[in-house]
């Protein structure tokens, strides 16, 4: 049986998460109440959609042929929640497209990744993880709605971007000048409203009438209007 993942958005050219093209995939499920959290609704891991891993990869892989896209961005909710079914899924894409890097945003903290284990070593609370035949660049730390920051890719002054593998290094040089910087958004059509995708530059401010999704680890913003 196929092991399944909880989605909650999936979305496709993004611009403002990474270099170059990418897809967009938001994992549903967080069990870590960050205060600050913009994004409740990806919290629960009863909501988004479940989907078995062959087929997600194949919509994925239609995207990536489609749009030709360089990249993919894993943002949620908490992708490390998942970590085995997207380990999976990341590998059953690279199968055709073997060039196409990975970066994955978590609210946990790298501690310590043991010299070539390909391992790497979480706090809060701490967990052990394969991580470099997956995921490329790592962005790590809880957004902290207090301390937010202009800096590239991130949106709270803790995170950190982790460069995994050759393919990340490459992908994320140490100038990140030419990267999507904070308050670069864009949005994308979803049945019930639109879904907002970048770095804030601070909390969004939501109408009145609307109904917010959010940010999450400063890095998502989606608001139903
Ligand atoms: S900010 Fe991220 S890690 Fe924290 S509660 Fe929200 S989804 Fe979870």
């Amino acid at each position: 049986m196929s092991r399944m993942l909880r989605i909650a958005s999936l979305h496709a050219p993004v611009h403002v998460l990474g270099p170059g093209q990418r897809l967009g995939l938001w994992v549903q499920g967080c069990a870590r109440s960050c205060p600050g959290c913009i994004a409740p609704e990806m919290q629960p891991d009863t909501g988004g959609t479940l989907w078995p891993v062959p087929l997600l990869a194949r919509e994925i892989v239609m995207h990536v042929d489609e749009l030709r896209l360089d990249g993919m961005t894993i943002s949620g909710g908490e992708p490390l929640a998942q970590s085995a079914g997207l380990r999976e899924l990341v590998t059953l894409v690279r199968q055709t497209h073997p060039e196409l890097d990975t970066l994955v945003y978590t609210g946990y903290s790298l501690l310590d990744m043991p010299a070539t284990s390909g391992m790497a070593v979480f706090g809060e609370p701490r967990i052990f993880l394969r991580v470099t035949d997956w995921i490329d660049t790592l962005i790590d730390g809880e957004y902290q709605a207090g301390d937010v920051t202009d800096l590239a890719l991130r949106g709270s002054r803790n995170q950190t971007i982790h460069r995994l593998t050759p393919l990340g290094h490459k992908r994320f040089p140490s100038n990140l000048d030419d990267m999507p910087q904070s308050g670069e958004l864009e949005s994308f059509m979803e049945p019930d409203g639109i879904f907002v995708a970048g770095i804030p530059v601070q909390t969004a401010s939501i109408s009145s009438t609307g109904k917010r999704k959010g940010v999450d680890h400063g890095r998502t913003t989606v608001s139903t209007l």
